[in-house]
């Protein structure tokens, strides 16, 4: 019962207040978000990719509320993409974007994220890589596949997210494989109500097979977005049964969160991508990361109660 309270204080500015500034914060924050800057992001990506893992990389914010932030998000991946681009990963290394950080909330939001996101697609591709777009709550999403569609008219392997919790999932995944989309299968991180998504954990998996046997089986390339060792077995088994190759899907984690099992996976042959986030307004990504687990909280109450 903890998760959704927590996923409603991560909306809460006095909370976003108390927790940023409380002096245990920072070393909990830096296992899940291990820099702020670019320059201390670029020796994790080298020590990542040295050791045969791929990346997906996040500039951490979202919800921004003017549009110059805006312009700043596109701007602090457009650095990052500069600072790659020497690195020639190539898609070994591509970017993750919430468009609700390229002003999608805002008034004429659908067409500002459009504006502020196709740069960024388009300096990701001039260095041989690609962007994936995020899902946030199911009220951005028709807006967000609708810029899917239309950024993939011209950089084709732009690939999006899609949530087994949502009931609408399942048709979004029938259309997205067809069209071969590069598509990324997640369970899901925000709170949604009983109207629009699965409330029951055992429901979420139930649905996360379907759908992913739906992605397998499809024209597109399949991205298990899951630290779920089940349904990592399953993803496994249904690849093998789709007929598909070691390189036709691949498997993502989130930094700080099972990392033996990324090195497990890459060792296995697999395609292993860490998502990678970094950046200083790191406050909804964090509190997603204590929601999803129980004894993260535990452990970051306790310390600050220690502290105190
Ligand atoms: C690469 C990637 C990208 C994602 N992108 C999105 C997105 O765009 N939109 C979206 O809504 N959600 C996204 N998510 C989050 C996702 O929806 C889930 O909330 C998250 O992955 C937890 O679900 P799980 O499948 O890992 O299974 P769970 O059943 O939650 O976890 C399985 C096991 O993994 C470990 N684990 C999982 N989470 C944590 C944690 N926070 N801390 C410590 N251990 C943990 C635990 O050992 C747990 O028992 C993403 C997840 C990944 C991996």
């Amino acid at each position: 019962m903890l998760g959704p309270v927590i996923l409603a204080a991560s909306r809460s500015d006095r909370m976003r207040r108390l927790v940023s500034a409380a002096p245990v914060t920072k070393p909990v924050v830096d296992r899940f978000i291990p820099g702020e800057r670019v320059d201390q992001i670029l020796p994790i990506i080298r020590d990542l990719t040295d050791r045969g893992l791929e990346l997906t990389m996040d500039v951490v914010g979202e919800d921004i509320t003017r549009p110059d932030q805006a312009e700043a998000a596109r701007d602090a991946y457009l650095e990052l993409i500069e600072h790659l681009g020497p690195l020639e990963l190539g898609t070994r290394a591509e970017m993750s974007v919430k468009l609700s950080m390229f002003g999608q909330a805002l008034d004429g939001g659908h067409e500002l994220a459009l504006k502020n996101v196709r740069p960024v697609v388009e300096a990701a591709a001039a260095i041989g890589t690609t962007v994936t777009l995020d899902a946030e709550d199911h009220t951005t999403l028709d807006s967000m596949f609708a810029i899917h569609e239309e950024l993939r008219k011209e950089f084709p392997e732009t690939g999006c997210v899609i949530q087994a919790y949502l009931f609408r999932t399942e048709d979004d995944a029938r259309r997205l494989a067809a069209s071969g989309s590069r598509v990324r299968l997640v369970k899901g991180a925000y709170k949604e109500p009983a109207e629009v998504a699965h409330q029951d954990k055992h429901e979420i998996d139930r649905a996360y097979v379907r759908i992913l046997r739906t992605l397998m089986e499809g024209e597109g390339y399949p991205m298990i977005g899951s630290h779920d060792p089940r349904l990592i077995s399953i993803a496994q088994e249904l690849a093998r049964l789709a007929g598909r190759k070691l390189d036709e899907y691949e498997f993502q984690m989130l930094y700080g969160i099972r990392g033996d099992e990324h090195l497990r996976l890459a060792a296995e042959g697999h395609r292993m991508r860490v998502y990678t986030a970094y950046g200083t307004d790191w406050y909804g990504y964090f509190m997603r990361r204590l929601a999803e687990k129980p004894a993260n909280l535990r452990f970051f109450v306790r310390s600050m109660v220690s502290k105190g």
